[in-house]
């Protein structure tokens, strides 16, 4: 039973022997397993060196559409704590989820107690949650929160360690929550206009500005509509608003035409649900990413102090 609902997970047939007979080609000193960058983020700013921390979205990869490998079952498998967004981002957690054994992996979905905006309040389709809850402060707080209470259970010996961490953490949070409210206070355009998907609707929810996507629902993996996109370019010419934002690994040239349309600057705004290879290997941090977002954010909504 098991087995077979694994490999449907999975979409194509797996060994046995390389499932449950033998675990030596993957890490087995894994003691949490993250799925996207800022939970991984998140997580290792409050194990600091205590705790291996692995994140299975590779750098340079977009969550939405990541389809799980089976060397990513196997690491969750062989891993203590299971830490994911929820089952509107990554899709397929609740499936694999029901394969894991509970008193093995200690499963944590983030979101489990924080309040999630729809699209459309009448329907509750699972692609119409915005999933992108790490991109407001006040709401990571509460993700830290989650993440360490969790910790505590699979290694409550260090349980002082890891809350001071996450203490400190939340203070660098709330710096940052008081940069953005200077920001949006300050600035003179009130609309992030952005080329990419619908990323930033929790900040915009936060500080009281709009955010405006040609993309329909919260996935990059639709094309924008057409009726948005006009949308964009009225507002643009309308609004004398002109910094068009962009995600650097997903479909600049949306940005790109509409910026050629309208004469409108280009900025980018990292969503921070994935990192490039090189932000990664070079140790970027969240905060680092949300902090050039607000320069970039200065310069295109037209900041006076
Ligand atoms: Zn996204």
């Amino acid at each position: 039973m098991k087995v077979k609902h694994l490999l449907s997970i999975i979409g194509f047939s797996l060994s046995l022997f390389l499932l449950f007979g033998c675990t030596s080609s993957t890490e087995t000193d894994v003691s949490i397993t993250t799925t996207i960058f800022p939970l991984y983020d998140f997580t290792k700013q409050i194990t600091q060196d205590k705790l291996k921390v692995k994140m299975i979205l590779p750098p340079g990869n977009e969550p939405h559409t990541y389809q799980l490998k089976p060397k990513d079952i196997l690491t969750i498998r062989n891993s203590k704590m299971f830490i994911y967004t929820g089952p509107f981002l990554e899709v397929w957690a609740d499936k694999l989820i029901d394969v894991l054994d509970e008193d093995e992996v200690l499963v944590l979905n983030v979101s489990h107690n924080l309040e999630l905006h729809h699209e459309d309040e009448e329907e509750e389709h699972d692609h119409d949650v915005d999933p992108h809850i790490w991109v407001d402060p006040i709401l990571a707080m509460t993700i830290i929160d989650n993440i360490l209470e969790y910790i505590i259970q699979i290694d409550p010996e260090n349980a002082s360690f890891y809350r001071e961490n996450a203490e400190k953490y939340k203070e660098e949070l709330s710096k940052l929550d008081l940069a953005y409210q200077d920001l949006f206070s300050k600035v003179e355009h009130k609309t992030i206009i952005f080329g990419g998907h619908f990323v930033f609707g929790y900040l915009a929810e936060r500080y009281g500005i709009l955010h405006v996507s040609p993309y329909k629902g919260f996935s990059p993996d639709t094309l924008p509509t057409t009726r948005n996109l006009h949308n964009l370019i009225n507002l643009i010419q309308t609004t004398g608003n002109k910094t068009i934002f962009y995600e650097e690994m997903i479909n600049p040239e949306v940005a790109e035409v509409l910026a050629q349309e309208t004469g409108a600057k280009l900025l980018p705004l990292n969503g921070a649900g994935y990192i490039s290879k090189k932000d990664f290997d070079e140790g970027v941090t969240y905060l680092d990413l949300m902090y050039q977002n607000i320069e970039n954010l200065k310069k295109g909504l037209n900041y006076h102090e």
